[in-house]
């Protein structure tokens, strides 16, 4: 690590080996085949529920557990979707998923489920801020364009459309001052700590059970800026102040196909993701047959879903983390606490990810900085390194998946 940029030999092999790897992806096989009591479970049924108690009555209408406090908050926002956010999405999609019809064959293996966590963090080498440009930087410490985008867009004002030249040399707006005033808006957000700050805090919300709870992204705090001059309350303002991460879903889809591209059979059949319902929207506008909507349910975190239901009805039917109408089996149990109480909780841990993030979070500052080739490289490594430390950590844990489990789960 370290090695100053540009040196010719590690240029070189790090262009090799990402040739081999493959262009901002990238997995390990073997991670394929992973498996261990976190992150996978013997298939569930609706009669799994009963037996332990689920109250079908009780619990019949939508309601989504706050699955760190035990904590059930009930629906009421069931009737009042905003269409417009679904506009685009085939009329199929909107009745939510096909009831959970499945019966365990007496005597027969039960099947198990995977539930992958992808996480939002986005490390990820920043990429042209020309919104649907994804080249990646001329200059990667602080630059904001690609190649093709510098010369031209550097000299002009950074809040798109406006065109006007910038007001001096290196400055990013030009001299209007609503557009200054915006930009100065905008830097002010990115110096202050607040939203790290909620993220800690939020992060410390830890559950009685010692479980992490899945929620907590800064994206339901939505940062206020200032309305633009000329635009509408709710419009989005179209800027270029700061180069971009990858996270528009279009890239989150082909990261997710090309990891899999080899895998077909072995999606997940949960996968769990800060921001999967704006990626299942993309899925199900693209391509309605797309095989992910069949092999994997995209669910979100409990925070997100919190605060996304009431608005958005593909996320509210389709996304929901621990649905206690009794929907999936496979993602809640019930619990009796010492006073006989049965709880709804989750059936799975997402911690995982949180470990994977702050590990990650020792290499960023470098990772920020190298070329795209060089980033691919590295995190490469670094995946590698982390799918051993895992590996070995499971061992420790006893959280292997043994004979008993697979006999149950696939009968041999
Ligand atoms: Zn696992
Ligand atoms: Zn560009
Ligand atoms: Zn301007
Ligand atoms: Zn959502």
């Amino acid at each position: 690590m370290g090695s100053p940029p540009g040196h010719p030999l590690s240029d070189t092999l790090a262009t090799h080996i990402r040739n081999l790897i493959g262009k901002d992806g990238g997995s390990i096989p073997s991670s394929m085949h992973h498996g261990c009591t976190d992150c996978t479970h013997l298939k569930r049924f609706p009669a799994d529920l009963v037996e332990e108690g689920f109250d079908t009555v009780r619990e019949s209408d939508s309601v989504v557990s706050l699955g760190d406090t035990n904590e059930v908050v009930a629906d009421s926002t069931l009737n009042t979707p905003n269409p417009t956010l679904n506009n685009a999405v085939p009329s199929s999609f909107l009745n939510g998923p096909p009831p959970n019809v499945d019966v365990l064959e007496p005597g027969g293996p039960r099947g198990y489920v995977r539930l992958a966590v992808m996480d939002g963090k986005s490390i990820g080498h920043r990429i042209c801020a020309i919104d649907e440009c994804t080249a990646p930087l001329v200059n990667f410490k602080n630059g904001r364009f690609c190649k093709d985008h510098i010369v031209h867009y550097s000299s002009i004002c950074g809040i798109i459309p406006c065109g006007q030249p910038v007001h001096t040399p290196g400055a990013l707006t030009c001299d209007n001052p609503s557009h200054k005033s915006w930009y100065q808006a905008y830097s002010q957000r990115f110096k202050t700590p607040h939203l790290s700050g909620v993220q800690r805090v939020m992060r410390k919300q830890k559950d009685t059970n010692g479980n992490s709870s899945i929620g907590q992204r800064s994206h339901t705090f939505q940062v206020d800026l200032p309305p633009l001059e000329g635009n509408g309350p709710d419009e989005r303002v179209v800027h270029t102040f700061r180069a971009q991460t990858e996270r528009k879903p279009t890239q989150v889809l082909s990261i997710i196909d090309h990891i899999w591209e080899q895998y077909p059979s072995f999606r997940p059949g949960f996968l769990a993701y800060d921001d999967a319902c704006d990626l299942l929207r993309h899925i199900v506008t693209q391509d309605s047959q797309s095989p992910w909507l069949t092999s994997t349910k995209f669910i979100v975190d409990t925070w997100h879903y919190i605060g996304h239901r009431a608005t958005d009805v593909l996320c509210r039917l389709w996304c929901n983390p621990a649905p206690t109408d009794g929907s999936q089996p496979d993602l809640v149990r019930i619990l009796e606490d010492g006073n006989g109480v049965k709880h709804t909780t989750r059936a799975f841990n997402l911690e995982t990810a949180e470990q994977l993030n702050a590990w990650l979070n020792g290499y960023e500052a470098q990772l920020r900085q190298m070329t795209d080739v060089m980033f691919d490289f590295h995190c490469h490594v670094l995946m590698m390194l982390y799918t051993e430390i895992t590996t070995k950590r499971i061992e420790k844990k006893g959280k292997e998946l043994d004979d008993d489990f697979w006999e149950e789960a696939i009968g041999s």
